[in-house]
């Protein structure tokens, strides 16, 4: 049976009691880990390394929410991938929509973190999605590609294969207006034949994220392409993440 991905981005929700406090509360709850499902959450760069030692005694992964494209230098208020892979981490969002549209963070860039992630072992999550515009003008699958080719073009993927990709629609961000599961299907299968493609038929997790919640986790899993789900805002409460993780153990 392939694992479902449920991934929590805790992005800057929480302080450092309250991430640290949300670690316990879920080292806890999944003592027992749920069968199939592969847990990993993203807290801030500032409790990244307590949260880390919290989990460390539980199968629930850790990952960055940001890494630097470079191991060492004058870089001021950047952590590098190497840093974070000392401290515990698993994971790093490359590319998430914040960190693109906020930050303006480019295409370019994110090839050049994705490289330095895979070059100190960690997995990226590679987070590709479009604008409320470009859905509109029709640019869906064009957007999708230009973000997917600058990422995986002659890309060397690491003998485990482990590069994930996370579609994420801007518009669903935080907006409590999530994508129909059929269309979030057809992107995902669209996004599993250009990285085939372009790489030696490299096949990628694919996770969906925009405003994912207890209501319509179950939706999106039960789509053939969709390996599982990057989650905001729903991550952040204990008792809601027991009913995601459930759904997606189930
Ligand atoms: C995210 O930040 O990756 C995300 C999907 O957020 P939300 O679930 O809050 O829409």
């Amino acid at each position: 049976m392939k694992p479902c991905y449920v991934f929590g981005n805790w992005k800057m929700y929480l302080d450092y009691q309250e991430s640290v406090d949300l670690a316990k509360k879920i080292a806890t709850m999944f003592s027992t880990p749920p069968e199939g499902v592969k847990m990993a959450v993203f807290p801030s760069a500032i409790a990244f390394h307590r949260v880390a030692e919290v989990l460390s005694s539980t199968t629930i992964a850790v990952g960055a929410q940001n890494t630097c494209w470079v191991e060492k230098g004058a870089y001021t208020g950047e952590v590098s991938a190497h840093t974070y892979r000392d401290l515990g981490a698993t994971y790093t969002l490359i590319g998430h929509s914040e960190r693109r549209h906020i930050f303006h963070e480019t295409n370019h860039e994110v090839r050049q973190k994705l490289e330095s992630a895979l070059s100190v072992g960690l997995i990226p999550v590679i987070c590709v999605g479009e604008t409320l515009a470009e859905r509109r003008e029709g640019k869906v699958d064009e957007t999708i590609e230009a973000q997917i080719r600058s990422a995986f073009t002659e890309v060397s993927v690491p003998a485990n294969n482990a590069i994930i990709v996370a579609y994420e629609p801007v518009w669903a961000i935080n907006t409590g207006e999530a994508c129909h599961p059929a269309e979030a299907e057809r992107v995902h299968a669209l996004i599993k034949r250009l990285v085939a493609g372009l790489t030696d038929g490299l096949v990628v997790p694919v996770l969906y994220g925009g405003s994912v919640d207890v209501h319509n986790i179950a939706e999106f899993l039960a789509e053939e392409s969709i390996d599982g789900v990057l989650v905001g805002g729903a991550s952040v409460k204990s008792d809601v993440w027991f009913d995601l993780v459930s759904q997606a153990a189930a």
